[in-house]
């Protein structure tokens, strides 16, 4: 049997709350992002009818599907994230769909948001990438990098950030032989180069660490497995 979603929203919201009390900060600050991504859509409607409105997906094709087709009547009123890397050829489509894209994390990808700007007038608020694990397999930008690159965002391309997005290394005990990282540092760090680049908002923090997170100033927790239970 799996748990009902409202029980397991209403669960992750608690934790929140509760940790949010605890780290003193108030918990109207931290937004929970309802991570969708291969999620049965018996779930999703589940979930919207909870009154979820924040959803977060990582891949463009599969968010364009569930939300301008299987639940377009029910897309006004939401907030959709993009949290998986963005290829520059699929800008236009990510622009058109998001109201916020968490992923950017190079030039390229800068000018490509550009040229959509330049034909639709806006864009969607945006975050940056940031590999603070510095993992060859990761996108973001690493962070000796990243001060350079808000610059350029804001000089050069006239792009205004509004925050900070992270996915710190896989978190386990033991890998074999070698500790895993602990998140901490990697939310510390992310905190600590928003601060330096004044920028306002942190996404941080997944089902197994949204706690940490909260402790370390996230403003965004996304979950998804915590949440829907596994993936499809
Ligand atoms: C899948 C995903 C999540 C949610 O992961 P869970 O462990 O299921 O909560 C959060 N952030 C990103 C970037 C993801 O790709």
């Amino acid at each position: 049997m799996t748990t009902p979603i409202s029980i397991s929203r209403t669960a992750i919201l608690d934790r929140i709350q509760a940790r949010a009390k605890q780290a003193n900060r108030p918990a109207s600050d931290i937004c929970l992002i309802a991570v969708s991504k291969q999620q049965p859509d018996v779930r999703i409607k589940e979930m919207l009818e909870t009154g979820q409105s924040v959803f977060g997906e990582n891949r463009v094709q599969e968010a364009q599907k569930r939300w301008t087709d299987t639940f377009a009547d029910k897309r006004g009123p939401l907030e959709l994230h993009l949290i998986g890397p963005l290829q520059t050829n699929k800008a236009a489509d990510a622009c058109r769909l998001f109201d916020v894209i968490q992923t950017l994390d190079r030039e390229k990808l800068a000018k490509a948001l550009v040229k959509v700007r330049d034909n639709e007038g806006e864009l969607p608020r945006l975050f940056v990438q940031v590999n603070t694990g510095e993992e060859l397999q990761k996108a973001g930008i690493i962070p000796s990098k990243l001060d350079s690159f808000i610059k350029t965002l804001r000089t050069v391309y006239g792009i205004e950030p509004e925050g900070l997005m992270c996915i710190p290394p896989a978190f386990t005990q033991y890998i074999g032989q070698h500790p895993g990282q602990a998140p901490g540092p990697h939310f510390a760090l992310l905190n600590k180069m928003a601060d330096a680049n004044g920028l306002k908002n942190l996404s941080m923090g997944m089902s197994a660490d949204f706690e940490p997170a909260i402790d370390f100033g996230a403003t965004h927790v996304r979950v998804g497995s915590a949440l829907f239970g596994p993936r499809l």
